[in-house]
């Protein structure tokens, strides 16, 4: 969604509230694509504060499933989003990046609200998440999920199916 800002930068004081939805069914980044467990509203404020300086302030929260970084089980991961952002209209874009100003949400008087959002979620996405501290993960030969019991590759070398399978093998060659 882009929010005109022309109206709210009219004169000092003035303040919009918005709400704002992520777009889509799922967080898309380099990482991959995170599907939404249920999209709630957040609330964002935008205040003139003075001298066309606004303040953008937003609260709410995100869920999404994210796979356990050991069994790929997804996990209902909340975000909490609280942001309290100060931006300087004075300047232009390019003025606003050279001073290390994160808000490339905006460009010209229009705020990218989506933008503004995968910023704000990307910042807090966790480093790893786990179903459970002791997760046993996933059996690097067979793919079995190990917190549902364990799989035959442990205990013996060859599955008793493979072992008939290579005696066929072994008669095959005889011949
Ligand atoms: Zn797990
Ligand atoms: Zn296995």
């Amino acid at each position: 969604m882009l929010i005109d800002l022309s109206r709210v930068l009219t004169h000092e004081g003035k303040q919009e509230h918005l709400e704002i939805m992520p777009e889509g069914q799922a967080f898309v980044c380099e990482l991959g694509e995170f599907p939404y467990v249920e999209k709630t509203p957040v609330s964002l404020v935008i205040i003139h504060e003075e001298n066309q300086i606004l303040k953008i302030a937003g609260e709410g929260k995100v869920s999404v499933w994210i796979p356990c970084a050991r069994c790929l089980e997804p996990v209902k991961v909340t975000l909490d989003i609280e942001f309290d952002n100060e931006v300087d209209m004075k300047l232009s874009d390019e003025e606003r990046v050279e001073a290390l100003d994160e808000s490339s949400y905006i460009q010209e008087k229009e705020l990218n609200s989506e933008k503004l959002l995968h910023d704000e979620i990307l910042i807090r996405w966790p480093m790893q998440v786990l179903c459970k501290e002791n997760c046993k993960g996933i059996c690097s030969r067979c793919g079995a999920n190990l917190n549902q019991g364990s799989c035959d590759c442990d205990t013996a070398d060859l599955d008793p199916r493979m072992a008939v399978i290579s005696d066929i093998f072994k008669n095959f060659k005889e011949v």
